[in-house]
């Protein structure tokens, strides 16, 4: 077998989402939709189940296989329910999605069975979906009206929690609450950066999902503060197949891209691109091989990538150990090097062998 593979670390997972309990003080949603970030939802769910106080998902194809696998937590569908079958589904199922417009109340209050609980979802300033806050008071009149309904979760998301130096998540939490004062029912507006960087944030329900995983969301020269102890949940980790050397003046790989300027070791490694490895990863993007750092050299392909060997010792070639990205290298040093953020490496992991341990 390929020697390629990504262990996913639930003893991590499980120490991150209690950082993440304690920093919220409320109770906290484990966010493992898209396939909790490309570490196995199911896995991954059943290894938190015991703490957690209920998961998110996107919607209701991704609810259905961790009900099926045994999870009887509550479970809330960020983007709702799609259409009125839907919404029976999740009335049967225990789950509670997420209602961000007009056309969701509507099906909501035309449902012949309805979900227990709904998250009511206000736009504060990101702009992509949810109620001003100033229909707030409206949306509970009518929910008021549906028997058997409990008060809602009043939600909201940030758009740039990520920047401590911001002064839009602060707007934020002041439009939101400006809308939902008074009003029964619960609030939940951290996600991970939010727990990370602003306490102004709290509410009764947490919804972190990338700081379950050990990524850091603050951007660079943010202070690590709590950070600084989330540990990495996903090793990628593949092996040297094949090593060759360069005489200065030689090229390497598609386009010629990279040009050794002085003799150079090269090592060929099993994973490319179709794997989830950036292609957009530079020379130079860190990279782990027998547990010491080097550096990716030239263009990442499809189904192999190329490593720096040269300041390595000599006995280091054939068969050696890499890391992608893990505990050596971390994947958020991988992400700013290929122009792109964690969540988006981690979600695109494939064709590897994927091992739960812990
Ligand atoms: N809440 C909502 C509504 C989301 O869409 C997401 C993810 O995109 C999260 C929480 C989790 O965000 P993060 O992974 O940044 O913690």
């Amino acid at each position: 077998m390929r020697p390629s593979c990504a262990t996913i670390d639930l003893d991590a997972l499980r120490a991150n989402y209690l950082l993440a309990q304690r920093l919220a003080g409320a109770r906290t949603l484990a966010v493992v939709k898209a396939d909790a970030y490309g570490h196995g939802a199911i896995a991954c769910a059943k290894a938190l189940e015991p703490l957690a106080d209920g998961f998110a998902v996107a919607f209701l194809e991704e609810a259905l296989p961790l009900r099926t696998s045994g999870i009887r937590s509550p479970i809330v569908l960020l983007e709702g329910a799609f259409d009125p079958g839907e919404l029976e589904a999740a009335a049967e199922l225990d789950l509670w999605p997420v209602v961000h417009h007009e056309a969701q109340l509507r099906m909501l209050e035309l449902a012949p069975r309805r979900p227990r609980r709904v998250w009511i979802k206000i736009n504060s300033g990101m702009n992509r979906t949810g109620f001003a806050p100033r229909e707030a008071p409206n949306v509970w009149r009518r929910l008021q009206a549906l028997p058997g309904l409990e008060p809602p979760v009043w939600m909201t998301h940030f758009a740039c929690a990520d920047d401590p130096c911001s002064t839009m998540t602060l707007e934020q939490i002041r439009r939101f609450h400006g809308g939902v004062a008074g009003l029964p029912g619960e609030t939940s507006l951290a996600n991970s950066a939010a727990l990370l960087a602003w306490p102004q944030a709290r509410g009764d329900w947490a919804r972190p999902g990338i700081l379950l995983y050990g990524g850091n969301p603050l951007l660079t020269g943010a202070e690590p503060g709590e950070a600084a102890s989330l540990r990495p949940v996903m090793r990628l980790t593949s092996k040297v197949f094949a090593t060759r050397r360069l005489a200065p003046g030689e090229a390497l790989g598609y386009g010629a891209t990279f040009i050794a300027e002085r003799p150079v070791r090269v090592g060929l490694v099993a994973i490319g691109y179709a794997d989830g490895y950036p292609r957009h990863a530079p020379t130079g993007t860190p990279v782990a091989v027998a547990g010491r750092r080097t550096r990716l050299i030239g263009r990442v392909s499809m189904d192999m990538l190329t490593v720096d060997l040269t300041p390595l010792p000599e006995d280091v070639g054939l068969g050696a150990a890499v890391e992608l990205w893990g505990e050596t290298v971390s994947v958020d040093e991988v992400a700013r090097a290929a122009g792109t953020i964690s969540y988006e490496l981690l979600c695109h992991v494939k064709r590897v062998q994927r091992l739960h341990r812990g």
